[in-house]
């Protein structure tokens, strides 16, 4: 399946980010046609070209901007809307939406925009990760560039409507990815996530309804907006249309973007990346992110689209395939990834608090060659104790890699308990003595 560059089409060009070259690439102007059309209009375009969300949870996006309740509520009043971006992309191994908003952040305004415009929000933010100080810096001087050209402020470009948009910093924490939490801390507060339902679409930012939506999501609406829904179903499959970014990492020999449609399989991926590294075999990969349960060699022409990945067993997530190869110790790699769910744990739920801090305990152990078999059963029962049990997602992905990997690595751990690490001896307990 060939490459379909949309969103990534003039990453390369120097000042890719400036007002200048966006609008040498058709730029502002879905902005212009949105506007001509009613809000309504504008949600039903997104409906029908079945754009789904892109932070990993792949929900239907115009579905979401259609909850979004119209007129006054049951007391009579009549709330103020928001849109919320999150762009606070943390999940290990995706890495699409920092590299999108440092190339093109004027597609991500474009989006929001149009988006505001559809849901009738006359505020919207952009919630984006506090660390990455180059990304949070384009964006500031963008939406400066939008407000300067009018496209952003009052009476946007002489249709009456008026939107302000804000960029956020967010302070560092994984748990304010999840939407709830990210509203919690966009509020001024500590970052945990809420009950849900009320989603936020009935009861959001400062109890108001809001939607909030990943930073790919919303740049693609341009696209969609300017070129129509029968463009974007040309790509993708019925129920998973469209073009998006898998971002490949690991031991990959061109390791990066790779805009494809909905149903590209890894091995038409890798050829495109150059394979896996020189002289080396496929172990294990992620299709979406460390939450979504491992995949092996042979799932090596799974399509990547919602209904397929899930069909073998894991999920589509966020497209982060992170690429093993056969010099990987699994256990050590389900570790580290551990490590860094117990370290993001909000703390808020029993089962994700105290079952991550003793999920790295098991592994630490095992991993240096002083487990015993009871501690695989441990193990087993800790993340299970944990799926499905916890607060909110963090808890289910944290549990993902342990069952994957013991799933299809089972004989590498029992290994490890007969004699410590076989990858890296150095290391291992059991080997040294
Ligand atoms: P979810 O399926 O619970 O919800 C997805 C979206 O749909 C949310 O915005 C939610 O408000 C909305 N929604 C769902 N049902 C609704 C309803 N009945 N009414 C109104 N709105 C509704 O998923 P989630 O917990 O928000 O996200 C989990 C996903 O996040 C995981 O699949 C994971 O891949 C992804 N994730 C991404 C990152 C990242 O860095 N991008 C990090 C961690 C996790
Ligand atoms: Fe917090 Fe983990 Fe519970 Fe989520 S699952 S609320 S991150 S403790």
């Amino acid at each position: 399946m060939s490459l379909t560059p949309v969103l990534t089409s003039y990453w390369d060009e120097p000042q890719s980010w400036t007002m200048d070259t966006y609008r040498r690439h058709d730029g502002y102007r879905a902005l212009s046609k949105a506007l001509r059309l009613q809000p309504d209009e504008v949600i039903a375009t997104v409906k029908d070209s079945g754009l789904r969300g892109r932070g990993g949870a792949g929900f239907p996006t115009g579905m979401k901007w259609g909850f979004i309740p119209q007129g006054p509520g049951p007391d009579g009043t009549t709330k103020p809307h928001y849109l919320v971006v999150n762009a606070d992309e943390s999940e290990p191994g995706t890495c699409k939406d920092m590299p999108l908003m440092l190339a093109t952040p004027h597609a991500l305004v474009e989006g929001v925009i149009i988006a505001a415009y559809a849901i009738r929000a006359a505020q919207a933010f952009i919630y984006v990760r506090g660390e990455v100080l180059p990304v949070l810096r384009r964006l500031q001087v963008a939406v400066a560039e939008a407000y300067a050209a009018g496209y952003l402020g009052h009476d946007i470009l002489g249709s009456g409507y008026d939107l302000d948009l804000i960029v956020h910093a967010g302070a560092g924490a994984y748990i304010c990815g999840e939407e709830t939490a990210l509203l919690d801390s966009l509020e001024g507060r500590r970052g945990q996530p809420r009950l849900r339902p009320p989603f936020p679409a009935v009861a959001g930012l400062y109890a108001c309804p809001t939607v909030v939506n990943n930073v790919e999501s919303i740049a693609s609406v341009p696209a969609i907006v300017l070129n129509g829904v029968d463009w974007f179903r040309t790509m993708g499959s019925e129920r998973s249309p469209g073009f998006t970014l898998y971002s490949l990492s690991g031991h990959v020999t061109r390791p990066g973007q790779y805009e494809a449609p909905l149903g590209v399989t890894l091995r038409e991926l890798l050829g495109h990346a150059g394979g896996v590294r020189a002289g080396h075999t496929l172990k294990f990969w992620t299709p979406g992110g460390s939450s979504t349960p491992l995949f092996t060699g042979e799932h090596l022409d799974v399509p990547l689209d919602y209904e397929n990945v899930a069909a073998a067993g894991s999920m589509l997530g966020t497209k982060a395939l992170q690429i093993f190869d056969d010099t990987t110790c699994v256990v050590r790699a389900v570790l580290r990834w551990t490590e860094f769910y117990a370290h993001e744990s909000c703390g808020k739920c029993t089962p994700c608090r105290e079952g991550t801090y003793w999920l790295v305990q098991l592994l630490e152990r095992i991993e240096s060659g002083q487990g015993t078999g009871a501690d695989l059963d441990t193990l087993l029962d800790v993340a299970d104790n944990i799926n499905g049990k916890s607060f909110c997602a963090l808890g289910d992905g944290a549990a993902s890699p342990i069952f994957s990997s013991l799933k299809y690595f089972r004989e590498e751990y029992e290994q490890h308990l007969r004699g410590g690490c076989p990858f890296d001896p150095a290391r291992s307990t059991a080997w040294a003595t």
